[in-house]
């Protein structure tokens, strides 16, 4: 056991996740960084562990129940304790493709990371959250999960799965009592990998808009989907 709270980010090598374990470090937590991939996640730990801040690597791949729960393991044997939660992994597999044209696998993979990866990462990691009596989830989540998006023809894979992932939020919230709490937010279009380089916002600001979460009182939102602060009717 420690003092310092302890935060873990999911997909923490790069992109928004990265972002968010600098972040969180900067702020005084100790932050565990898990990746996939053991090289870069080592490496990214170590970039920021360079810095001075508080980081360590943890292989955690989402899509794998068996390495979710060993990491749970290790950060009830390692830390004692889990303050903060963020499930920022995701996939956006989809090329425009149409649900009933493309290759199913699409959507199954799109699923295990950004569904039930999430789901699985809670299950394996609230009972250290339960124990203490305090915790804080994000869920990072897309604008393509709003309902008037499954309207529209095309990434029918990834919006599919970021809707779910708020109805998740939703009915984890409503089973949650005291002092643990779970909300869901889109960082916006961001410059990643993933949104590509003429996205507006940096994953800096991205971070930014969403760790406002990770702090929120016993009066804060509980369910709630946000996007610059403010909650959105999806
Ligand atoms: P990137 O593609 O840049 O990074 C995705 C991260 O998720 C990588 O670290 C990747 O690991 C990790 N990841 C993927 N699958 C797994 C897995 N099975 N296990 C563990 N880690 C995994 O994406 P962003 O940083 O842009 O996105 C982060 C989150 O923000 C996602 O949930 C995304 O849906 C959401 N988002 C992003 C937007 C944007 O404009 N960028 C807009 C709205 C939402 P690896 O390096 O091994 O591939």
């Amino acid at each position: 056991s420690q003092d310092k709270k302890v935060a873990l980010v999911t997909g923490g090598n790069r992109g928004i996740g990265y972002e968010l374990v600098k972040q969180l470090a900067l702020n005084g937590f100790q932050v565990i960084l898990t990746s996939r991939n053991p090289e870069m996640g080592y490496k990214a730990a170590q970039k920021l562990k360079e810095s001075d801040l508080s980081v360590s690597f943890l292989l955690m791949d989402v899509d794998n129940q068996e390495s979710i729960r060993q990491a749970a393991s290790t950060v009830k044997e390692r830390y004692g304790r889990l303050d903060v939660l963020i499930n920022n992994a995701g996939v956006y597999l989809d090329e425009n493709e149409k649900l009933l044209t493309m290759d199913p696998f699409i959507l199954e993979k799109t699923m295990a990371t950004n569904f039930f990866g999430v789901y699985h990462v809670i299950y394996s990691f609230i009972p250290l959250m339960q124990k203490q009596g305090y915790g804080r989830i994000i869920n990072v989540s897309s604008g393509y999960g709003e309902m008037r998006e499954m309207t529209d023809q095309g990434v029918g894979a990834y919006k599919l799965s970021k809707l779910a992932l708020n109805g998740l939020t939703q009915l984890i919230a409503a089973e949650l009592n005291g002092n643990i709490k779970i909300n869901a937010v889109c960082p916006g279009w961001v410059s990643t990998d993933m949104g590509g380089s003429s996205a507006p916002r940096t994953p800096d600001q991205a971070a930014k808009s969403i760790l406002w979460l990770a702090t929120i009182g016993r009066d804060g939102p509980n369910g709630g989907f946000f996007r610059d602060g403010k909650l959105i009717s999806w």
